[in-house]
Parts: C-alpha cells; structure tokens; sequence
C-alpha cells in the first residue's frame, strides 16, 4: 500500500520551485551587457547586476510544483529552439520595478514567435500564459534613483541565440541565486 492520498497531496503542496525560461548570453556578450550596466551607473544609480547572472526571460512561470518542474526539466532537453538573433540597442526603464534594461527598439518577430510558441507548449503543462505583452529586456541596474534612462546607447549588441535555458530561481536572504536545470535541443550537433 502506498501513502495515503492525503500525504501525497500535502506532500505535493509543500514544495514548489520558482522557474523560468531564458536566453543565456555567451560569456563575451554577458561582458559587454555589462559594460553597457557600467555606462549608465553613474547617471542611473542602482545596483548592477552580476555579468554571469545577466539573461532575457522568455517565460516567467512563478512557482510549480516540484513534480512539474521535473517533467519540464526532463522534457526540454527535447525541445528546440528556433534559432534567431535580436538587436539590442536601446536603454528602457521599467519605473515600477526601478530597473534599468537593455533590449531592442523593436521586438523581433522570430523571438515573439519563440515567446509565444513556447507559452502555447507550457499551457499544455496547465500554465497561464501572461496577458502582458512580452518586452524582451536584459535586466543592467536594480534600484535606480532615476527616471528616465540614458538617451545614448553604447554599440548595439547582435545576439544570435540558437537554445533556451530552464532555471530555477532560489529566494535567499540578499536576494536569488539562479541555477541552469536544463536547455533546449541545439538546433546542430
Ligand atoms: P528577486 O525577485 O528575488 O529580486 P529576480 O527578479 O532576479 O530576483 P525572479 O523574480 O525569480 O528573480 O525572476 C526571474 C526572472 O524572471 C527575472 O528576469 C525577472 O525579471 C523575470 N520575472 C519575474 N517576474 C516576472 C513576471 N511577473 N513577468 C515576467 N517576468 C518576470
Ligand atoms: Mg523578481
């Protein structure tokens, strides 16, 4: 006889793991985006992000179920990403959240049509898609004292990205640390 149905269900309640979606810069790009974080620090304030942790979510899942994002891990291994590159080109601020960012004038198609295929894929794990437009933007400063970012963008970035990484987003004191459980199918080898 296995646990009792309500043990397992209690069990299931107790854990759930923060995950999203996410393309990972190449180190040397993580290393210009940080450059472009140094550029605006002086004018922004904030606080800037560290270069290795530096990404742009795709799809931000919240909490799962631990069972879930066991299946989801183990599942996108198997999944491809269609290959594609964005510009990034412009300074944003997101004033709510007191961010500084970095992202393209313009959303291109072919990552709006990574964003949604991937959302269409999820919803078939039970997972809402968000009803926010997707503003694809790589986080520089948290914490900046002020509103409007910098007019002059350092040399745009040409991002050509080819997978998508799963991570896990753990809460300690201080802040998250993130951790890379997956990534999808590259599209060669
Ligand atoms: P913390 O919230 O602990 O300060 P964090 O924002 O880096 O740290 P998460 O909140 O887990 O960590 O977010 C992970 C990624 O998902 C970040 O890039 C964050 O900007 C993005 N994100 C978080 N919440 C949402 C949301 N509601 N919609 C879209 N993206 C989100
Ligand atoms: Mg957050």
């Amino acid at each position: 006889m296995g646990p009792p149905l309500a043990d397992a269900t209690y069990n299931q309640r107790m854990s759930t793991i923060r995950l999203f979606y996410a393309l990972w810069p190449s180190p040397p790009l993580a290393a210009s985006l940080a450059g472009w974080a140094e550029a605006a620090k002086p004018a922004m304030g904030g606080r800037a992000m560290r270069t290795e942790t530096l990404h742009l979510t795709l799809a931000f899942l919240g909490p799962v179920d631990s069972a879930l994002a066991d299946e989801l891990a183990a599942a996108t291994p198997e999944r491809r990403l269609t290959p594609g590159d964005v510009r990034l080109d412009r300074f944003g601020v997101f004033h709510r959240q007191r961010i500084l960012w970095a992202g393209p004038a313009e959303t291109p198609p072919g990552l709006q049509q990574a964003h949604d295929d991937l959302w269409q894929w999820l919803s078939g794990y039970g997972l809402t898609p968000p009803t926010q437009p997707f503003r694809p933007h790589v986080t520089l400063l948290r914490n900046i004292t002020h509103a409007a970012p910098p007019a002059d963008a350092p040399a745009p970035l040409d991002w050509h990205y080819d997978r998508m990484v799963l991570v896990a987003s753990e809460s300690l004191t201080g802040g998250s640390r993130y951790r890379i459980v997956a990534q999808s199918r590259p599209l060669v080898g």
